[in-house]
């Protein structure tokens, strides 16, 4: 019996559809948050880009050393969404508690 020429598969290109295309471009934006998160809850710091985690940079004129600014020495920073849920977390704290006080909310941890 001979196929019929309505049903017979004729070999195709795969094609992509509008469908995984939105799933693809859904997928990767959500498991790199998903990432980043999961860093910022496992390794809060990350090098100073700065100082390259010596904690120290030299000075143009002279190449002394001097203290990293934007680590203070320490050649470690708290990551930029780490920085952001501590944050949040403090604002939640404060709004919960019963004096309603926020406290070290503004300028850097000491
Ligand atoms: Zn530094």
């Amino acid at each position: 019996m001979a196929p019929d020429a309505a049903t017979a598969t004729t070999p195709t290109t795969p094609t992509i559809t509008s469908t995984a295309i939105a799933t693809v471009l859904i997928i990767i934006p959500v498991a790199v948050t998903l990432r980043y998160m999961w860093l910022c809850w496992m390794r809060p710091f990350r090098p100073c880009p700065a100082c390259h985690r010596h904690g120290w940079k030299t000075t143009a004129v002279l190449r002394r050393p001097k203290t990293c600014r934007r680590c203070h020495g320490r050649g470690w920073r708290l990551r930029l969404g780490r920085r952001l849920y501590n944050h949040l977390r403090r604002l939640h704290y404060a709004a919960h508690r019963a004096g309603g006080q926020v406290t070290r909310l503004k300028g850097r941890p000491r």
